[in-house]
């Protein structure tokens, strides 16, 4: 698939550094690569981060790699891989042929790592993952060199290769770059470089017994993709000397750079990949594609629009310094999107009968419905009127006060393209509760006008009770009630009412008869998706989003 971004393409201090390399021919051909771990599934935060990378290479005519990061086997699976796969298509974006794993360059690594050993610049360091914290300084303190740090490049690489043959157990040993215990930069002062890790890895398997570090491999990996620029997110600005001192040190075939850019943060939402883990495994939600997780699964299964999410990514831009995103904005773009895009539909929600007594028993009539306001040819589909109807329970009150205009007895309304109705008695249960409504409509208002130009206050939605079908509806609310979630106690900041089923709705046969997987309008009710739990007999609807922002006054959360 190939999209179309230069008219998305907004201007940042990333672009223009690529520009400009590309006009001093610093570089004549632009290479990013986009580099997830296969530890969890991609949430939105990795779409900034896809469409950046992505987008430059679209953009300046350059190539994007997929490579997973997948260095950790304790922590990665298949699962991931291929979720990871299958997300950053669906965002509308493509590495053709180049699909990467850092895997792929183990043996590499490897003997590079002999070749800083042999020149001096790593040792095997015995002490423990405890040890090598306690004596690493802080920042106003140095740290303390490691007795074993002076060990001869022999004894170095015969305990290295002991450590590649598996004779040791995890954590007994680390190779350590040995560059300055007392450097400024913390990530300087002999950083670990390989960690024994017994594991099985998805793609190695059991060949391996130590794995390199992040620091270690990623530098590395993109200097044997030829990567022009390297972009990460600004926790990694400390590490670019790092970076730098590797590719210094090492025979690498080139010299990428690395920069930083501010992570993405929204309100009422954590995009951190242990919290989000944590939510799966806890069972907090149904899954990683549990429509209130920020996942890109999440928000395909509940409806979002790619092209919403493209639109935001670009709107937010790219900038050097963190801040938090109102989740407002991209809702925003989501209901501009849907709105443009989506066929309107009828769907009851809460449905409570009215029965239209002057209306001929047995009758039944068709009623053209508009496909699209804006847009004449989606055309129009037709929907049965008869004497028993469903409307909205919220859409009746018996007792109403001053400024309510929908239906109450005695008073009139319109429904959508039929005709005006009036209710004129309440029919209760036992319990006093309302069953159902009686009314008249006025033959003379067919279509929804009255010929003597009287006039309604409001129009309503409404379904045959016959011919509609039974639904569930699931309302989605965000996930956290607290505007800025705390990630280390994230479970008291949950919201209560995040998920609301409704199990009684009434959809409009075209509802129930497109196997659209696209979002439709529930008119006056929000943007709604089929959801993958939909059987042929029990059809579930997710709401995507409402037609306007009600949170803030939900939960109170928002000004
Ligand atoms: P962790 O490293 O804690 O597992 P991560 O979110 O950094 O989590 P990665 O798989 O390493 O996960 O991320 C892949 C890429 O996405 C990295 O280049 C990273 O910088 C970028 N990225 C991750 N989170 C965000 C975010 N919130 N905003 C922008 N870019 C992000
Ligand atoms: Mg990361």
């Amino acid at each position: 698939m190939t999209i179309d971004t230069t008219a998305e393409a907004g201007r940042d201090f990333i672009r223009d550094i690529v520009q400009a390399d590309l006009s001093s021919h610093k570089h004549n051909r632009i290479v990013t690569r986009f580099p997830p771990e296969p530890n969890g599934y991609l949430h939105i935060g990795h779409a900034k981060s896809i469409a950046l990378n992505f987008g430059i290479a679209q953009e300046f005519g350059g190539q994007c790699n997929l490579r997973f990061d997948d260095t950790n086997p304790t922590k990665e699976e298949q699962e991931y891989i291929d979720s990871i796969q299958a997300d950053v298509h669906w965002l509308g974006y493509d590495w053709g042929k180049n699909l990467f794993f850092a895997s792929d360059y183990f043996e590499r690594l490897y003997d590079w790592a002999e070749g800083l050993i042999k020149a001096g610049y790593a040792y095997v360091d015995d002490q423990s993952q405890e040890e090598i914290r306690l004596s690493r300084g802080t920042l106003t303190e140095p740290g303390k060199n490691s007795p074993f740090r002076d060990r001869t490049v022999e004894e170095n690489l015969d305990l290295f290769r002991r450590m590649k043959a598996g004779e040791f157990t995890n954590g007994a040993r680390v190779l350590r770059a040995k560059i300055d215990m007392a450097a400024g930069n913390i990530n300087l002062r002999d950083p670990v470089l390989y960690r024994i890790l017994h594991a099985h890895h998805p793609r190695t398997g059991d060949k391996w017994s130590i794995y390199p570090s992040y620091d270690y491999a990623h530098g590395q990996s993109d200097a044997i993709e030829g990567i022009t620029h390297s972009i990460c997110t600004l926790e990694f600005e400390d590490h670019r000397p790092l970076y730098e001192w590797l590719l210094d040190k090492l025979p690498v075939p080139s010299k990428p750079r690395q920069y930083e850019m501010a992570r993405l943060n929204l309100t009422y939402t954590l995009l951190s990949k242990r919290v989000l883990t944590q939510l799966v495994r806890d069972g907090h939600v149904s899954g990683w594609d549990d429509p209130r997780m920020p996942t890109i699964a999440g928000l395909k299964r509940r409806g979002v629009p790619p092209a919403a999410v493209r639109e935001f990514i670009k709107r937010i831009g790219v900038a050097k310094a963190n801040s938090v995103v109102d989740v407002g904005m991209l809702e925003f773009c989501i209901r501009e999107e849907l709105n443009r895009t989506s066929l309107r539909r009828m769907a009851v929600l809460r449905p409570l009968k009215v029965v239209i007594e002057n209306y001929p028993e047995g009758q039944v009539e068709e009623i053209a419905a508009i496909n699209h306001p804006d847009n004449p040819d989606a055309g129009t589909r037709k929907i049965a009127f008869g004497r028993e109807l469903y409307i909205e329970r919220d859409d009746f009150m018996e007792n109403p006060p001053k400024k309510f205009f929908r239906l109450s007895p005695g008073n009139e309304v319109r429904l959508r393209y039929a005709y005006f109705i009036k209710c004129t008695s309440v029919v209760k249960n036992d319990a006093g509760e309302i069953v159902e409504l009686r009314a008249t409509y006025d033959p003379a208002t067919k279509g929804g006008n009255a010929p003597d130009g009287r006039k309604v206050k409001a129009t309503m939605h409404w379904l045959p009770a016959a011919q509609s079908k039974p639904a569930e509806i699931r309302i989605y609310n965000q996930l956290f009630a607290n505007p800025s979630p705390n990630a280390a106690d994230f479970a008291a900041d949950l919201n209560p009412q995040s998920l609301e089923v409704l199990s009684d709705a009434r959809v409009e046969p075209a509802i129930a008869e497109g196997n659209s997987p696209e979002a439709m309008q529930f008119e006056r009710q929000g943007y709604f998706v089929r959801d993958a739990d939909s059987t042929p007999d029990r059809l579930v609807f997710n709401r995507t989003i409402g037609l306007r922002d009600t949170f803030a006054k939900e939960v109170g959360g928002k000004g």
